[in-house]
């Protein structure tokens, strides 16, 4: 082109370009990530502008702040264009010709090396994540204090920019035109895009359009050749040959003189239609809003709700914005891997960019049956992975996921009214409110496993998960039952927690152990799922009260004024019990208050693994 005027790309940029372009990194797909990433920033700068200068947005189609994506499968070109802010002649060149910031050789050594083209928005060099697929780009821009401009480049060390005389005027904004290379053909397909979109760019606040193609039904005369001249004639005809004609049809009615035909048309079609809830006031977004974001953020389309959901935006040192689900059931391999793979169900947006749905530093393990979204505005866009998760901020949004999740769980048995009976919480009990009942028992259910895993690994929060414990008890009916109301019905001069554990609830009912706690009235937790027994490891006390398992020594059932007298009384049977079992059997043989009708148990001693650990590690042996 005649007005083109030539320049050399900075020597950074070029090492960069040809890195890419010689890449075999296969994931391709990220270039219209990072191409609507640029559109949306474009159009939040604009739009920015427009708030304190109105004019800067024109009229017309200008004023539409969208992203529009079309294809021509002919010439093997994908353009995406906005009508955001657009670049003057020296934008493009400074934007699109250098790297501006510090520190990118360092950035491009270590592209060179690692060849992990995730780093590739890292230091503000997204845009030339097009050579991925293209092989030749052209940049048409137009911003309102310049002339519309062409940037274009082969990526041979060199681009020119041209005043556009020849494309079509943009009005404003950026319409950035890929020549596809040849191995690139799947980026033609409209489904390709529509997957793309859906995947990484769904939350972006401006819609996006495709210029989709649409296969209709169009009636077409039965006979084309007729009918043209059927039309020549009616057009040229007098009015009493119309109305002879109106007669005619009439008369062939039941005989069609058309036919289908399939024929392509093309339509802008949205492709973002999930609205950015986590974005709107909690309290603006229905029950139905959000039960049909969960299902498209969880891919579970069936028609359940979830079980509960929390939707909060965090302020401070660090901000987001949030939205976390109880999905309504666990997914049959929750456990499965559960100690090989940490794979979080939350998606990280940044600034409402999707970054990744595999972060595992957002939510500790026992909480990876969690979806939801995390939206950060203080984490930076379009860095690797590696940086983000080590980026101090992580911590921080962890800390508040976690506390925030387990408020949500707690309000699930808040609100139920099942979990009410025992409590003095009557308006909750006389709720009409049949949602919410049994809500708790459904999720202790599906996710019980998931509370006792964060009580053995998560310090921290150890307390606050264990008033999520539920369990059945001497007392419990049947039903469940939860540390606070146990703590309720103990009895005057009770210090301990009573628990026992085994195999089954018959087991347990029939075991020695309970004989005499029973007949004195005290309440003893069954725990029945092997992982109690660590669970117990690690559940030391609550609310001051000591977990005492009764199958272990140290039961304490308060002094009986005879202990000492039949202490003594019995010391010589004892001592030649001790011998004759031998140390390596026994420990220790003792005078206990513990039983009723059975005159002799074995007991395990403090810190020895329970009867029940025995069963459970032979098990896991064998
Ligand atoms: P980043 O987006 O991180 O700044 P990129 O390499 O993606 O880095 O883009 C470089 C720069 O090019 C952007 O900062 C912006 O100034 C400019 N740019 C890219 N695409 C557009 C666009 N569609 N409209 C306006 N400016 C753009
Ligand atoms: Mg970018």
């Amino acid at each position: 082109r005649s007005n083109a005027q030539k320049y050399e790309f900075q020597a950074e940029v070029s090492r960069l370009m040809d890195i890419i372009i010689n890449s075999l990194y296969s994931n391709k797909d990220i270039f219209l990530r990072e191409l609507i990433s640029n559109a949306s920033d474009a159009l939040d700068k604009i739009r920015f502008l427009a708030l304190t200068d109105k004019e800067v947005l024109g009229e017309g189609d200008n004023t539409k702040l969208d992203i529009q994506i079309k294809l021509d499968k002919q010439n093997k070109i994908l353009s995406i264009r906005d009508r955001g802010i657009g670049m003057t002649k020296e934008d493009l060149i400074k934007n699109l010709g250098t790297i501006a910031k510090s520190g990118t050789s360092a950035f491009v050594e270590k592209m060179q090396t690692s060849g992990d083209l995730n780093l590739i928005g890292q230091f503000g060099v997204g845009f030339y994540s097009v050579y991925l697929v293209a092989d030749y780009v052209e940049v048409i821009s137009k911003h309102n204090d310049d002339k519309q401009h062409v940037w274009e480049s082969k990526a041979d060390g060199a681009f020119a920019i041209s005043e556009d005389t020849w494309n079509e005027p943009l009005g404003r904004g950026t319409e950035i035109r890929l020549h596809l290379r040849d191995e690139a053909g799947e980026y033609l397909e409209e489904s390709k895009l529509k997957e793309l979109v859906k995947k990484y760019s769904e939350f972006i606040n401006f819609p996006i359009y495709l210029w989709a193609s649409k296969e209709v039904d169009v009636e077409v005369p039965a006979d084309e050749d007729e009918s043209s001249d059927e039309e020549e004639k009616s057009e040229s005809s007098s009015e009493e040959e119309e109305e002879s004609e109106k007669g005619e049809d009439e008369d062939t009615e039941d005989k069609p003189k058309t036919k289908k035909v399939k024929e392509t048309t093309y339509e802008w079609e949205l492709l973002n239609d999930v609205k950015a809830i986590w974005l709107r006031n909690p309290k603006e977004v229905t029950d139905e809003e959000y039960t049909k974001f969960y299902h498209s953020l969880a891919k579970d389309f069936g028609d359940e709700k979830p079980l509960a959901w929390s939707h909060f935006t965090a302020e401070g040192d660090v901000e987001f914005k949030a939205v976390l689900f109880v999905p309504p059931k666990a997914p049959h391999d929750l456990y499965e891997s559960y100690y090989n793979a940490n794979k979080s169900n939350l998606k990280l947006y940044v600034r409402r960019v999707f970054i990744s749905d595999e972060f595992d530093e957002l939510l500790p393990k026992y909480l990876n049956f969690l979806k939801g979204l995390v939206d950060s505005d203080t984490l930076p866009l379009n860095v690797s992975r590696e940086m983000l998760q080590q980026h101090s901020s992580l911590k921080t949004i962890k800390k508040k996921l976690i506390r925030k999740a387990l408020d949500m769980i707690r309000r699930i048995a808040d609100e139920d009214p099942d979990e009410a009976k025992d409590k003095d919480n009557k308006d909750v009990e006389n709720s009409s409110d049949d949602e919410k009942k049994g809500q708790y028992a459904k999720f202790w259910n599906e996710f019980g496993k998931s509370i006792k895993l964060g009580i053995i690994e998560d310090a921290a929060n150890r307390n606050r998960l264990a008033k999520l414990l539920r369990f059945e008890s001497t007392k419990s009916d049947g039903k469940l039952t939860s540390l606070d109301q146990y703590i309720s019905r103990m009895k005057p001069g009770q210090k301990d927690i009573f628990y026992i554990t085994g195999p089954n609830k018959e087991q347990l009912e029939k075991s020695p152990f309970l004989e005499r706690l029973k007949k004195k009235g005290y309440e003893v937790i069954f725990f029945m799922d092997p992982v109690d027994e660590y669970l117990m490891q690690y559940l030391m006390d609550y609310e001051d009260k000591k977990f005492q398992n009764v199958s272990k020594e140290g039961l304490k059932l308060g002094k009986d004024s005879k202990d000492k007298e039949l202490k003594e009384s019995f010391k010589e049977l004892t001592k030649w019990w001790k011998g004759a079992l031998a140390s390596e059997n026994v420990d220790d043989v003792k005078i206990s208050n513990r039983l009723d009708n059975t005159p002799c148990v074995v007991v395990t001693s403090k810190y020895g693994w329970s009867a029940n650990m025995e069963r459970i590690m032979q098990s896991q042996t064998l």
